[in-house]
């Protein structure tokens, strides 16, 4: 809660002027991001970012980040929400900030404040294809390169959001961004994946990414006694207490040996299993329980629980929260969703070729469940033969027969770089897009 906990605060920005003013808003009229934000989509086609009256508190969960506006990519109104990324949007002493208008150039966007009452905003142009292929390339290059400029003005870690070339070629360009620790990028990358926002973010808004943070601290509520107490009436158990329980899928369920969406999603669903482009919906529960006995509970699965769950490879988004559900191999995080679109649905069974395509999506900035589900079409077109490997541009089609399936040699055969990304050049990108990844990876 802010200064004046009875308004809302948003810092409106237009882009095409670099004009700006905070705004207020009585709480009463609205309470937070998603009810304002749909006031201002449809009043300035506005994306609106920021968090609720309870971030900062106690309250686990509380500090999500939610970007709402008209979605680009079904043209209705959306919400997308990031984890732990408004423990930091809370330095800056605002509720949200609403982006109306377009900068003439693709810039960053700069947001700090420093121990006084007036934010700094800066909007600086850049190059973003040269961004792109530094460093870590795409999303990860925007946020390395906006920490390495404007990183030494905070006194505290800031944070980044970014989006990388999927913003400029498609319209479901995702948000990108990993808290930073001690002025180090760390892996731990969370998303406001579905709704195309990143897409909003450059081709309306004319931004490539935006750094904040600052030093404001509120009177958050943080009493601890107080919200025990209510636990206690409505659950009967403290907070933590409740939270450990309803979080428990998230961290590790003993039930089933394994922990977070990946784990125990692979470990429950049985015959439920979707692959191929979801051919398997055709074939008996027999068939399909087969199919997730051999490749997922003896290969997919297994590989994940021996190298994340048994080695407790988790962290959590940023706000420290007892569900740690982010499960890490390395540098690679693994969550249910994408890992299925880019794993099963597209015929993928290895922790290895699965690993390199939703890093390469995630890198270029896709929302990865929606290019995963795009890919595994193109790939069942490819199979059929309904596609043809020229009018994509590429070298040869997916291994999907399943009678004699390499569970490690035919999904790297699928995951292989140059083949995907061909696929992504030529079918989801711009025509200007040479098809060899604009993010060089
Ligand atoms: S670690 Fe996971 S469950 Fe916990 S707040 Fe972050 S995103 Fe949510």
């Amino acid at each position: 809660m802010h200064d004046n906990k009875h308004e809302l605060k948003v810092l409106m920005l237009d882009g095409a002027t670099g004009f700006y003013r905070v705004q207020r808003y009585r709480v009463g009229d609205f309470f937070g991001p998603v009810d304002l934000g749909i006031h201002l989509a449809f009043k300035h086609n506005a994306l609106t970012i920021g968090a609720g009256l309870l971030a900062g508190s106690v309250f686990p969960g509380s500090n999500r980040l939610i970007f709402a506006g008209i979605s680009p990519c079904w043209h209705g109104f959306y919400v997308s929400s990031m984890g732990g990324a408004a423990l930091i949007f809370d330095n800056l002493g605002i509720n949200m900030l609403s982006l109306i208008g377009k900068a003439p150039h693709p810039s960053l966007l700069y947001l700090n404040r420093n121990h006084g009452e007036e934010i700094e905003v800066e909007l600086v142009p850049v190059v973003p294809e040269r961004i792109w292929d530094q460093g870590r390339k795409g999303v990860y290059a925007v946020m390395e390169h906006a920490i390495h400029l404007f990183g030494p003005r905070y006194e505290k870690d800031p944070r980044v959001l970014a989006v990388g070339p999927a913003a400029r070629d498609s319209d479901f360009g995702a948000i990108g961004s990993a808290p930073v620790k001690k002025g180090e990028l760390t892996h731990v990358d969370t998303w406001a994946g579905r709704g195309g926002f990143g897409s909003k973010l450059f081709q309306e808004h004319g931004l490539v990414g935006i750094i904040y943070g600052g030093t404001h601290i509120d009177e958050d509520f943080r009493d601890r006694s107080v919200a025990d107490q209510w636990f206690q009436d409505k659950f009967n158990q403290r907070m933590a207490a409740k939270d450990m329980e309803v979080t428990t899928k998230y961290r590790y369920d003993p039930k089933f040996n394994t922990g977070g969406t990946f784990g125990v999603n692979y470990a429950a669903m049985d015959g439920d299993i979707l692959a191929f482009n979801y051919r398997t919906i055709y074939w008996s529960q027999e068939a399909r329980r087969d199919l997730h006995e051999r490749f997922i509970l003896n290969h997919y699965l297994k590989q994940f629980n021996q190298e994340t769950i048994q080695t407790k490879q988790q962290r959590n988004c940023g706000e420290p929260c007892a569900a740690v559900c982010k499960k890490m191999h390395g540098r690679f995080k693994k969550d249910y969703e994408p890992y299925q679109t880019m794993g099963p649905l597209c015929g993928i069974f290895d922790q290895r070729a699965a690993e390199q395509l939703n890093h390469h999506a995630d890198r270029l900035g896709f929302d990865a469940i929606s290019v995963g589900g795009t890919l595994a079409w193109l790939m069942d077109c490819l199979d059929d033969g309904l596609i043809t490997p020229q009018e994509l541009g590429v070298d040869r089609v997916p291994k999907w027969e399943v009678a004699n399936f390499d569970v490690v040699g035919d999904s790297m055969h699928t995951t292989r770089r140059e083949y995907t990304v061909a696929v992504w050049g030529q079918k989801i990108c711009a025509p200007s897009c040479t098809g060899k990844g604009e993010a060089g990876a």
